[in-house]
């Protein structure tokens, strides 16, 4: 039996091991008139000279700009700020928008920062911000990034310039892998068991963490590299900014150590190392298991990724369930409500914090309202009939809060957020019947491409409209030249280029990342990772067997498995955990707590080397051979099944149809 991993959750982005690059159809484009105009536009529109979010951002930097370079074990650069230095350059970028390239440049700030007596970040080590809260013996740290690599380099700028000290407790105040999968740059496994650190996070954290990535996995990771475009090279024409932050780590080592305290309740306090902390849970926002940290003695407020300096999105484009904009904006009303008198300070998951009671006031009301506004006009267009392509083209914020700097779309965008409320009350379907049941993409475009006489007319009109600007309507007609025949290299170059056009003009960090990423792929077509990224084993280790049986029904190829009917009593001899899984009418079923008589295959092993199977460590078979896994019945049956289960390739095409 091969080696199969039942899932690669998104923390295993190890993007950087990469085929060797093809070459070139074309190089990314300079910026066109239409582009540059539009660009230039945007330095009328917005408030630049309003400089106090550099102020902020460069506020009580300690460290030095050291040399920004991280490196993992095999002495690979998995982070380097120095990369994003041509932001930092006067002049403006016209392959950048403006408002892009200021909101890039404030992330460029890079280092350790104070945030008010005895709270510190590390900011620019990673997509988030590692928080530092000194306490009488040690430290207390907040949110230890994506990888073990970035957050030791983080914990080791710590303690050059604070001190050599023990860490009491690390939190995690949510359960997105940004804000967790480090946690061992932190600390070790053996300290958290000895009690000589707590690990603290908000109620139903760890099955959020484990549970993430079960079921879409796969295509999660794709889009993820749509998203961040840690693949596209940084520079004027290429990668500039994540919107939160620089991007993900090249390669990530991913950890996890489950919490030794949950967080029940909004109220809830603990003293930890001599820090009082309020605690405000904020399920179901960002995050399904979230929370925000009030510290009263110093006066400082933490809101995670709650509030950044982002228009945050309700639905990833990576992929997710969507969120509640109307829960969301409530929580955060919440905190200003309770905390809001009490902190001189509010910092945050990813980008800078604010001083002051009125900033305060100020940056939690209007993202609030930014939420609660999508939220509000979107069921209002929608009930009167507005349907989402609509509405994403007609919603606007107001003035009073388009005009703050924080919500600005960096990160989602509000017609997408629009879209996601929609989605989260109506779905996908717009109620109109010719809506329900299209032709797919390719039979789709093979008509179009017909109706419009042809792929050589389609393409000389699109030309045509490509050189007035259009590449909005230009990348929606050419597509389907694309999917008809993406053999057409003509069609290939004009689509990258409109794509690369709009990416070039896009405000949003992750759209940016999202066009030029497709028009790379329309060039070059998709480079394949070497090898599948082995799960990580802490992961494996806290998922739950009705999650890994669940996942294992997703990869289920129906079409194979019809017909066929088999049973597999699992017995775990270590856990003493019993299962049974059973395949009938092409679906997978397990029952836990079960054995049946009769079954084709009794296999009994332990939970431990089932995890090292799972992550590829080794194989079935082998242990079969072995002796350690003993089985009564026929083995074959067992393969039989493993055979039934689809493998997930991470090379999928996006912007090109998928091959037969
Ligand atoms: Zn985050």
């Amino acid at each position: 039996m091969k080696k199969r991993y039942l899932l690669l959750p998104l923390v295993a982005l190890a993007l950087a091991a990469l085929a060797p690059v093809p070459v070139r159809a074309a190089e990314p484009g300079e910026a066109t008139e239409a582009t540059r105009q539009a660009n230039a536009a945007v330095l009328q529109q917005l408030p630049f000279p309003d400089n106090q979010d550099f102020a902020d951002a460069a506020r009580g930097r300690i460290a030095p700009d050291e040399a920004a370079m991280i490196r993992n074990a095999a002495g690979q650069v998995v982070w380097d700020m120095n990369r994003y230095k041509f932001l930092n350059g006067p002049g403006p970028l016209e392959t950048v928008n403006p408002s892009l390239r200021r909101q890039a440049t404030l992330n460029n700030q890079h280092g350790l920062f104070q945030v008010t007596e005895n709270v510190y970040q590390v900011r620019g080590h990673d997509l988030a911000n590692l928080g530092v809260i000194t306490g009488h013996t040690g430290y207390i740290v907040i949110d230890p990034l994506t990888s073990v690599d970035t957050a030791r380099a983080a914990m080791e700028l710590v303690y050059t310039h604070l001190g050599r000290k023990p860490v009491r407790a690390v939190i995690h105040s949510h359960s997105h892998a940004d804000h967790w999968s480090g946690v061992k740059g932190v600390v070790s496994a053996e300290e958290v068991r000895a009690g000589r650190v707590r690990v603290i996070a908000p109620a139903g954290f760890l099955e959020e963490v484990v549970g993430e990535n079960v079921f879409a996995g796969n295509a999660m990771i794709r889009r993820a590299q749509y998203m961040y475009g840690p693949l596209l090279t940084p520079g004027p024409r290429g990668q500039v900014d994540a919107g939160l932050g620089k991007s993900l780590p090249r390669s990530v080592v991913s950890s996890l150590i489950p919490p030794t305290d949950s967080v029940e309740r909004t109220g809830q306090t603990m003293t930890i190392d001599g820090v009082k902390m309020v605690f405000q849970l904020t399920a179901g926002t960002e995050a399904p298991a979230n929370m925000n940290i009030h510290f009263p003695e110093l006066r400082a407020l933490f809101m995670a990724d709650n509030c950044v300096a982002a228009l945050h999105n309700l639905l990833t484009p990576r992929g997710s369930q969507v969120r509640n904009a109307r829960a969301w904006s409530g929580f955060i009303r919440e905190a200003l409500e309770r905390f809001g008198e009490t902190s001189e300070v509010v910092f945050v998951g990813h980008t800078w914090p604010r001083w002051g009671q009125e900033n305060i006031a100020r940056f939690l009301r209007k993202q609030a309202d930014a939420y609660k506004y999508i939220h509000d006009q979107t069921l209002r267009l929608a009930n009167h009939g507005h349907t989402p392509a609509e509405i994403a083209e007609a919603i606007r914020l107001p003035e009073s809060l388009a005009g703050e700097w924080f919500n600005r779309d960096y990160y989602a965008t509000v017609g997408w957020n629009a879209r996601a409320v929609y989605q989260h009350y109506l779905g996908w379907f717009d109620g109109n019947p010719a809506h329900f049941n299209p032709l797919p993409p390719v039979a789709a475009s093979r008509k179009y491409v017909e109706f419009l006489g042809g792929a050589e007319q389609t393409l000389a009109r699109a030309q045509a409209a490509f050189d007035r600007g259009e590449y909005r309507w230009v990348a929606q007609v050419v597509n389907h030249v694309v999917f008809a025949d993406p053999g057409n290299e003509a069609a290939r170059l004009l689509q990258a280029a409109a794509l690369e056009q709009r990416g070039y003009q896009s405000e949003s960090a992750v759209f940016r990342n999202f066009y030029l990423f497709g028009a790379r792929e329309l060039r070059e077509g998709v480079r394949q990772p070497f090898a599948k990224v082995p799960p990580p084993a802490d992961v494996y280790e806290a998922l739950p067997l009705d999650l890994i049986f669940n996942g294992m029904a997703v990869r289920l190829n129906g079409p194979k498995a019809a017909g066929r009917s088999l049973t597999v009593n699992w017995h775990f001899t270590d856990t003493d955990e019993r299962y049974v899984l059973s395949l009938e009418n092409a679906v997978l079923n397990h029952a836990a707590g079960k054995q049946v008589p009769g079954a084709d295959c009794s296999v009994r092993l332990t939970r431990a080397l089932f995890n090292d199977i799972l992550t590829g460590k080794t194989t079935f078979l082998a242990r079969v051979l072995l002796g350690q896994i003993t089985y009564e019945g026929s083995i074959l049956k067992l393969n039989e099944l493993m055979s039934l289960l689809d493998e997930f390739d991470l090379g999928f095409n996006v912007v090109t149809p998928l091959e037969k």
